[in-house]
């Protein structure tokens, strides 16, 4: 164990060009999509956004793990491309990903769709959500459902480390889904350990990550968040100046590395995993989020160089079971 404390961004709802919070946010409101302040929610995060993403977590040796929707708000699937969009924009973004974040970053899907659920012998889409759907399930429809996951990600030569739960997938019955989990990995990359995240846990600063499943040989590490999508809020603002991008950041971090959701994790002796997502760094365009994101890196590296080392889900693992 090193005696820097790991840090990490786990990163949801990345996938390529589908924005897919505005179909989530359709699905639950029932009419055009919009922000909080009246503009309407983008439907595409462009292939360039990820080239600034990039620049951003390399400028700062960011790591954590990067969800890749296999088939993004059903339309589409990042083995044949995105409707309404040439093929080779979806193979350009996963070359990017691929290149420029698996040094630091651990692949993993989320959901098939992060939408509604898919039947696996018609392809077509169930009437519930993947959360409703996921837990109402046992590991016997869980395990065919994960390794479609995996082998969307596989066929586009993406090494898919672990999983994200989109919202709280599985959450009811997690006893069945740790087991898919495990013996989707084992099908499809034959692989025996491997990470998961699932729990939300902003309240118990205190916390980190353990080990969830440990049976025959097959280990299963729970990596909860401790730290709240403060980036969030710069969806639904028009700011995009320096004052305000400088207050979200204090929120996770003080100029003086002294105050801020991150200390506090900190002071509390747990280890501070900041759950993020695609949207809340794009700011439905603006991209504030990613301004954010670049003056906490700045702020991590001038104030907490000393106590905390950016740190991949693959090693938070390896590192919570030599904790055990
Ligand atoms: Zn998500």
């Amino acid at each position: 164990m090193p005696n820097r404390v790991p840090i990490a961004l786990l990163i949801d709802d990345s996938c390529p060009l589908v924005h897919v919070y505005r179909y989530h946010w359709e699905d639950v409101h029932k009419k055009a999509p919009m922000t909080k302040d009246g503009r309407p929610l983008l439907d595409v995060v462009p292939n360039e956004f990820l080239d600034r993403f990039c620049d951003v977590v390399q400028r700062h040796g960011m790591a954590g793990k990067f969800s890749i929707v296999p088939a993004p708000a059903g339309l589409g699937d990042v083995v044949h491309g995105i409707a309404g969009f040439a093929p080779e924009l979806t193979r350009a973004w996963l070359t990017t990903a691929q290149t420029r974040l698996s040094d630091r970053f651990d692949f993993c899907p989320e959901g098939l769709t992060h939408n509604l659920a898919v039947d696996l012998q018609t392809g077509a889409f169930l009437p519930q959500g993947e959360l409703e759907w996921s837990n109402l399930q046992d590991r016997t429809t869980l395990t065919p459902y994960l390794t479609r996951e995996l082998e969307l990600l596989k066929a586009v030569d993406i090494d898919a480390t672990g999983f994200t739960s989109c919202w709280t997938f599985g959450q009811k019955v997690e006893a069945e889904y740790l087991v898919a989990m495990v013996t989707a990995q084992q099908a499809v990359y034959q692989r025996a350990f491997s990470w998961y995240f699932l729990h939300i846990w902003h309240r118990f600063p205190a916390s980190r990550p353990y080990i969830a499943y440990a049976q025959a040989g097959k280990t299963l590490v729970s990596i909860n968040s401790t730290v709240d999508d403060f980036f969030w809020a710069t969806i639904d603002s028009p700011r995009t100046d320096q004052a305000y991008i400088e207050s979200i950041t204090d929120q996770l971090l003080t100029a003086d590395g002294q105050a801020g959701a991150i200390r506090d994790v900190l002071n509390a002796g747990g280890w501070p995993i900041l759950m993020n997502h695609w949207q809340s760094f794009f700011s439905n365009g603006l991209e504030t989020g990613l301004a954010v994101l670049d003056l906490l890196g700045h702020r991590v590296s001038t104030t907490l160089a000393d106590e905390v080392a950016w740190t991949s889900c693959s090693e938070i693992a390896q590192w919570a079971v030599l904790e055990q």
